[in-house]
């Protein structure tokens, strides 16, 4: 962090009232809920109901890997009640800003809620843990466990409510989850390759037995060199790989390298679509929801890998593209 903005944060937070008086105590005071990623703020709004407001900071197409906070986004943290930010190095550029806050308030990192082996090392992210867990619903569920405990923790009194609304949340994820083994186990096995802008999706291939290849690395912020790109090309060439795939908060230039790369060797392989990697659809439609991105993708990722899915997805509500 540049160190003006290092003493800027430092001394907002020094200036903060030690501690809220009994956050959301009565029925009329919803509890301030700031969250860092748009799928946190989904689970937190789905659990929290009316007990809760919930601000997203990262909107939809943002990258959270390269994200700065604003003045904004800091005022709000430090107004806020409880702050939920996902952790394992994804909002790398606010790590010491929330380091600097969790001395002062409570501050929840989600997903380093989940048991070590659960997690992705990887060799090109030296020391680090792929953070992007959330693509595979089925570990995102503990996750969601985590949110709904720090909102009892805050919120003790509501227990009941926020449990029976975090049974019906992990109810509709379990749901898309086999939504999604089914529609992607449509696509024949051989062309189970999943290629994408960025390494986003290695617990998403875990889950549902696809290869997958980033053209950058787990971080936006690596690089993709052009030996990477001719890798690729050969894997699509050798595979058949019909697609490839871009994502809404990437940029779209090395995917379409990559097809070109293939078209120059005489293969066809096509855009297969846009896919939701570290952002949700725009706030207020179904794609800017987590059931709703989960859907998006697996429907995409299966039609255009030569797999079947119904039309309008999981819930009939998908926006066909
Ligand atoms: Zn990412």
């Amino acid at each position: 962090m540049p160190s003006l903005t290092r003493r800027f944060v430092l001394s907002i937070v020094a200036l903060l009232p030690v501690a809220a008086a009994a956050p959301g105590a009565s029925a009329q005071d919803p509890l301030e809920v700031v969250a860092t990623t748009s799928m946190i703020a989904d689970a937190a709004r789905a659990v929290g109901g009316e007990a809760v407001t919930v601000r997203a900071l990262m909107g939809p197409g943002v990258d959270p890997h390269a994200y700065r906070a604003t003045r904004t986004d800091i005022a709000a943290m430090t107004r806020a009640d409880l702050v939920l930010h996902h952790g394992l190095f994804l909002e790398a550029q606010m790590e010491d800003f929330l380091a600097t806050l969790a001395r002062r308030k409570d501050v929840v990192a989600v997903a380093e809620a989940l048991p070590r082996e659960a997690l992705v090392a990887h060799d090109a992210y030296a020391g680090r843990l792929d953070p992007h867990v959330w693509m595979d619903p089925r570990l995102w569920v503990q996750v969601v466990e985590r949110v709904a405990d720090a909102l009892v923790e805050a919120l003790p009194s509501q227990e009941a409510r926020l449990r029976a609304n975090a049974a019906d949340y992990l109810g509709e994820i379990e749901r898309v989850a086999a939504y999604a083994d089914e529609v992607l186990g449509t696509v024949p096995p051989a062309r189970r390759v999943l290629v994408t802008a960025h390494d986003a999706f290695q617990y998403f291939g875990r889950a549902y037995g696809y290869e997958v290849r980033g053209i950058q690395g787990i971080s936006t912020e690596s690089e993709a060199g052009l030996r990477r790109i001719e890798d690729l090309v050969d894997l699509l060439v050798e595979r058949d790989v019909g697609a490839v795939f871009v994502e809404s908060s990437v940029s779209d230039r090395n995917v379409r390298a990559l097809a070109e790369g293939a078209a120059a060797r005489g293969r066809d392989v096509a855009i297969g679509g846009e896919l939701y990697s570290d952002a949700m659809g725009e706030p207020g439609t179904y794609e800017g929801t987590y059931v709703g991105m989960i859907d998006h993708n697996a429907t995409t990722i299966a039609r255009a890998l030569g797999g079947e899915a119904p039309a309008g997805g999981f819930s009939g509500q998908l926006v066909e593209g």
